[in-house]
């Protein structure tokens, strides 16, 4: 694995506000505290989802919007991108996949953080569809195409945008972890950032709890002590 004072920069690829709340946010309030820079790139707006049907998508698009730059400041990120591909439909598309290795090559990152692109059996939800897609395309913007400066030749051309290569990914959702990140410290900003998407989490009863609970076995999985929290990843070395 890539050493932790090597990593400096780290950009988080997710298919909908809430994903990297979920996902990582505990890592990433400790990778904040540690000064390293991060940056949220988010691939849709998540306004297909939500409890209110009285919204329209549009309204809703911005809503989630404004939740996702609630819970990133909640762990100290400020950096956060939308690239507003509508929600419930992405695919692993050469657009997208540009898109994102556009984003690499500005934002430079050692170590990127998106979904596991194979869908998990043995829970549904880590596999919604734009999750598989955003994870597939994210590892494609890895490989080859951020750092081959030959993809997508307009991003050199016309944006100046140099080929960059990311040395490390960690995957999100997958059956397979191999790599538990103790996130004790860091819960109650995690809490806080989910707490931030109202649309999306108000209704459901016990919320916190459940949040606990399902973080607390991750812990126990890593073989850390009762009371712990833990962020499990799949490690993908790419450099
Ligand atoms: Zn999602």
């Amino acid at each position: 694995m890539l050493p932790e004072t090597e990593i400096n920069r780290v950009l988080v690829v997710t298919a909908h506000p809430d994903d990297v709340d979920f996902g990582s946010a505990g890592s990433v309030a400790l990778f904040v505290d540690k000064g390293v820079e991060v940056t949220y790139l988010l691939v849709t707006d998540g306004d297909a989802g939500g409890n209110e049907r009285t919204l329209d998508n549009s309204g809703m698009a911005e809503l989630r919007r404004t939740e996702q730059l609630a819970a990133a400041k909640a762990v100290g990120v400020t950096d956060v991108r939308f690239l507003g591909y509508p929600d419930g439909q992405v695919t692993v598309s050469l657009d997208l996949r540009r898109d994102i290795a556009r984003v690499i090559r500005q934002v430079r990152p050692d170590l990127v953080i998106t979904h596991h692109p194979d869908r998990n059996y043995q829970h549904v939800a880590p596999s919604h569809p734009d999750h598989r897609a955003v994870g597939g395309a994210a590892l494609d913007a890895v490989y080859p195409d951020a750092r081959n400066p030959y993809a997508f030749p307009e991003l050199v051309k016309d944006e100046g945008l140099e080929a960059w290569t990311v040395r490390e990914v960690w995957l999100n959702g997958g059956s397979t972890p191999n790599h538990w990140v103790d996130i004790t410290e860091a819960m109650d900003r995690k809490l806080a950032a989910l707490q931030s998407h109202g649309s999306q989490i108000s209704h459901v009863e016990g919320f916190l709890d459940f949040v606990k609970s399902r973080f607390a076995a991750w812990a126990e999985q890593a073989g850390l002590d009762e009371g712990h929290y833990a962020e499990g990843f799949q490690v993908v070395t790419t450099a």
